[in-house]
């Protein structure tokens, strides 16, 4: 599988070109900004961008949706409980006196378990909420497009509205640390890692299990 990684705006996200070679199809991950330099990237990698798969609505994460989308006709995906946090993206540009984004139109979203071809790959949905209300992990094999939840060395953040901290935790312990441990984790934010290495390491995770995965 092929991921590479391009850190766009201000606040440093990671935009993904995920894809396989054997079909040369290939999918954008939570495209913040930076659509040319992506999709440079995707035809470096001789891959056709024919899906935008979102793990969650912030604005870091969705800026360059509505222009990925335009340029490459890609079908957009997003699970449903993010549907709210979408809808107030202006909201969201307001509280960080940031450029309003074009409102992206979602063409599929998604609930738990739910299956996402990309060429020869298949991506199952993994709900985990708490960054914010419906955020959505993609797992491929021993791949996962995280969004921000689990980090190396971090976690994502649960002050900003929607997020919640109890749920977090469920979210991080209870279904990210169930992926096997040589799974390569693919974070929002930040270097990539794996489940095992921050299940050993990462003192936000340490600090969740010592207290019993509240
Ligand atoms: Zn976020």
């Amino acid at each position: 599988m092929i991921v590479r990684r391009l850190v766009v705006g201000p606040f440093s996200e990671n935009s993904y070109v995920v894809g396989d070679s054997a079909s040369g199809e290939g999918a954008l991950v939570d495209p913040g900004g930076q659509v040319p330099e992506l999709l440079a990237l995707a035809q470096r990698e001789k891959l056709r961008i024919g899906k935008i798969l979102i793990t969650h609505a912030h604005w870091d994460h969705v800026f360059g949706v509505a222009e990925a989308k335009r340029l490459t006709g890609a079908e957009t995906v997003l699970p449903a409980g993010e549907r709210s946090m979408l809808e107030h993206l202006a909201e969201q540009s307001e509280a960080f006196g940031l450029p309003v984004p074009e409102q992206p139109e979602i063409d599929r979203w998604v609930a738990e378990g739910d299956i996402v071809d990309v060429g020869g790959l298949s991506f199952r949905v993994l709900l985990v909420p708490g960054h914010s209300p419906g955020h959505g992990a993609y797992v491929s094999g021993l791949d996962a497009l995280s969004g921000d939840t689990l980090m190396a060395g971090s976690v994502g953040r649960t002050d900003l509205p929607g997020g919640n901290y109890d749920i977090f935790v469920n979210s991080i312990t209870r279904k990210i640390l169930k992926l096997p441990a040589a799974t390569r984790v693919h974070p929002g934010h930040g270097p990539s890692t794996t489940v095992g290495e921050e299940a050993e390491t990462n003192p936000f995770v340490l600090e969740m299990l010592a207290t019993g995965g509240r």
